[in-house]
This record gives structure tokens, C-alpha cells and sequence, in this order.
């Protein structure tokens, strides 16, 4: 990935969002000499697939009998590195304008970008957890409770709390249990709402004695010092309490859909997503594109593949408007190979 060295930029095209259809994305502006730099608030490319499930393995995917959700981003990451992006993460967008012929975009750490459209494929918008209602929750947040993992290998050899009954909460539970000294599986109850296969795995890493099954109890407190936590407390309807000694909590409650502060940029907005055409991906604003779990037009299917195809169609509408008059002879790619980065 390329280097940093100031806080303006000019460039083509601003996307926000380095999910997989935000990357796929650099790779069709690529293809098409566009130069682009990509936005995201997460510290690491590859969306939900990075964050959420990058050990499950994803069937749909055209070309691939299974492939991870790590594997396929670290793909698409390879296939888009010959164009040379800048990312830019780590930092979530907060601000549009449009002055003259230029969109610019606003960071919450001061990055502005300025470039002649803007593709948005921010999935379900910055990231909102469901953060369980515990006091002092925040002092721990991002040290030792997460919502999300980004670096296992800090859970490596420590006591770990797993919080959630959903298929996130399996699937860690499951990834983590041979390389932590211990998890603590929390939820109350003893139905879970994960692949019964993923289910079946956990039971047998519990037989393993890697895992402990809390159910059915919720959490209900936090003890610790400073950002470290030490110990939850758990606690059943009828207000059985457990006090579980753990290094890291890793609470999986669900998403929320926050737009954020793409709500505010005059866009047509259905149900918390963004209007878009679908042929174009443009949105209501010219020179402004929405693609992947962020969009929607009749009939949208929220697919990774769907997304894909979106960010072709918004790359040829975006040539238009970066070379406008100019005819777009299409090409296949086995005709014109990788072109490699744009000057
Ligand atoms: P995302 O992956 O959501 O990425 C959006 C990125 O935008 C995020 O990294 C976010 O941090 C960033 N962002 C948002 N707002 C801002 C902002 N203001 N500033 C900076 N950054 C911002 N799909 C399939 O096709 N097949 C499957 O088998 C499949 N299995 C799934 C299993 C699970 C458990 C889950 C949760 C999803 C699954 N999906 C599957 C859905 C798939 O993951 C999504 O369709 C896909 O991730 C959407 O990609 P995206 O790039 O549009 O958005």
C-alpha cells in the first residue's frame, strides 16, 4: 500500500470503503486508467469479511468452490495493488462538499480528498456495534472489550469471554479455542443461532475442555483496572450470579445500520440504504455512486458478487464523466491485460 506524506489529496475517484466491493472497485478504475485513493474507518481492508467472519468459508463466490473470507480480501487486495490505490484507514469520512468541479471529502483525522466522483460502498455504514448496556464499558473499549477482532494473535495464550449467540460469537469461539488458554462461551440460552455445523464444532471443543458453556446467563457487570479488564460477572433471568475471570471480552450482539454522516449528503435514502440506478450505481447526485450492501434499486441482492458487478458498471459511468466526450472502446481483460497504475 502506498505511503502518506500530507493530508490533501487530488485524485480520480474517492471510495469509502475498503470492503470487498470498495477494493474490487480499485481494480475496474483501475482497468480504466482511473486513479483512486480508498477510505475506511476499520484498520485493516476487507469489511465484514475481514472483521466478521474471515474464517468462514464463503460458497458463492464465481471461480470458487469455498474460499475464506481473509483469503478472498487478501485477493483482492493482490488484484487491486497494481494500480497503485492509497488507503487511507483507520479514518471514517465525515464530511462531502462539492466545490467546482472537484467533490471533497473530510476525515475525521483531517485527511481531505479532493476527486471528480466519489464511489460510496461503506456496507452498512461505519460500523455500529450493539454494545451491551454494562457500566464502564468504554474504558475498555478497544483494549480489552471488542466487538469485532482485527489482530487475533492478541488473544493467543489469555482468558477470553465470548458473548453472543449468533454465528460471530461461534465462529470466534471456535477460531480462538486452540490458541487461547481458555474461553468462556456467554449466552442465555442454550439454543444458538450459528451454522449447526459451527455449533457442533464449539460442543467439541468444549469436550475438549478449551471451552466453558455459560448458559444461559447474560453479562451483567465489568471488573478491572484501567483499560484492563479482569473479570465478568453473569447473571441469570432469576439473578444467579458467576464472577469469570478473563483478560478480553469479545461481545457479539449484531450490527447496527448507521449511516452516519453519508445520511446527511442529500442522497435518496430506502430504509437506510442508498438509492442508486441500477446500471450506473449512479446516485441522485451526479459524480456520486453507491455500490455493494449500501445500495439499493429494485430487485438488489445483497451479494458480494452483486457488488462486484456494481463496481464495473460505476467505473465505466465514472470514465464519462473524467473524460467526457471521450468513447470507451470496451475491452475484455485477457485483451487488454492489467494495465498497471495510472500516472
Ligand atoms: P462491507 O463489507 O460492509 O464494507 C464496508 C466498509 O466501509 C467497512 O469496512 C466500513 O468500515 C467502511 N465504512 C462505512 N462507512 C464509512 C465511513 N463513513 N468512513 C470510512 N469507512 C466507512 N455475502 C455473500 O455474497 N456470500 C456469503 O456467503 C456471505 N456470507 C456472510 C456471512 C456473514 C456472517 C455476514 C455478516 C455477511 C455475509 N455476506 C455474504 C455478506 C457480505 O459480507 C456483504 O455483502 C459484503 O461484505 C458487502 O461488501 P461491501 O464492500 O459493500 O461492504
Amino acid at each position: 500500500m502506498t505511503g502518506v506524506q500530507s493530508n490533501i489529496y487530488e485524485t480520480d475517484v474517492a471510495v469509502i470503503g475498503a470492503g470487498p466491493v470498495g477494493l474490487f472497485a480499485v481494480f475496474e478504475l483501475g482497468m480504466l486508467k482511473l486513479r483512486c485513493h480508498v477510505i475506511d474507518a476499520l484498520g485493516e481492508p476487507g469489511g465484514q469479511c475481514a472483521a466478521l467472519y474471515p474464517e468462514k468459508p464463503i460458497y458463492d463466490i464465481p471461480g470458487f468452490t469455498s474460499i475464506n473470507g481473509e483469503d478472498l480480501i487478501k485477493n483482492l487486495v493482490n488484484q487491486a495493488a497494481p494500480f497503485a490505490p492509497t488507503y487511507h484507514l483507520g479514518q471514517q469520512v465525515v464530511a462531502l462538499q462539492k466545490t467546482g468541479e472537484y467533490f471533497q471529502l473530510t476525515s475525521d483525522k483531517a485527511t481531505t480528498i479532493r476527486a471528480r466522483a466519489i464511489i460510496i460502498a461503506a456496507g452498512c455504514g461505519a460500523f455500529g456495534p450493539n454494545r451491551p448496556p454494562l457500566a464502564g464499558i468504554e474504558a475498555y473499549e478497544g483494549t480489552t472489550v471488542h466487538y469485532m477482532v482485527t489482530r487475533r494473535e492478541q488473544f493467543a495464550g489469555k482468558t477470553l469471554a465470548i458473548a453472543g449467540g449468533g454465528d460471530s460469537a461461534v465462529d470466534w469461539a471456535n477460531a480462538l479455542g486452540e490458541t487461547a488458554k481458555k474461553i468462556y462461551v456467554i449466552h442465555r440460552r442454550d439454543k444458538f443461532r450459528a451454522m449447526p455445523e459451527s455449533v457442533a464444532r464449539m460442543k467439541s471443543l468444549e469436550a475438549a475442555g478449551k471451552i466453558e458453556m455459560v448458559v444461559p446467563y447474560q453479562l451483567d457487570a465489568l471488573e478491572g483496572e484501567g483499560a484492563q479488564l479482569r473479570a465478568v460477572t453473569v447473571a441469570t433471568l432469576d439473578g444467579q450470579k458467576r464472577r469469570l475471570e478473563a483478560d478480553h471480552l469479545l461481545a457479539f450482539f449484531g450490527l447496527s445500520m448507521d449511516l452516519g454522516p453519508i445520511a446527511n449528503w442529500g442522497l435518496n435514502l430506502h430504509l437506510n440504504h442508498i438509492t442508486t440506478h441500477p446500471t450506473t450505481a449512479e446516485t441522485n447526485t451526479p459524480g456520486i455512486f453507491a455500490i455493494g450492501d449500501i445500495a439499493t434499486y429494485e430487485h438488489k441482492l445483497k451479494l458480494i458478487l452483486c457488488g462486484f458487478s456494481e463496481a464495473a458498471f460505476a467505473a465505466h459511468a465514472i470514465y464519462k464523466i473524467i473524460h467526457p466526450g471521450q468513447a470507451l472502446h470496451f475491452e475484455y481483460s485477457t485483451s487488454k491485460g492489467v494495465p498497471g497504475a495510472a500516472a
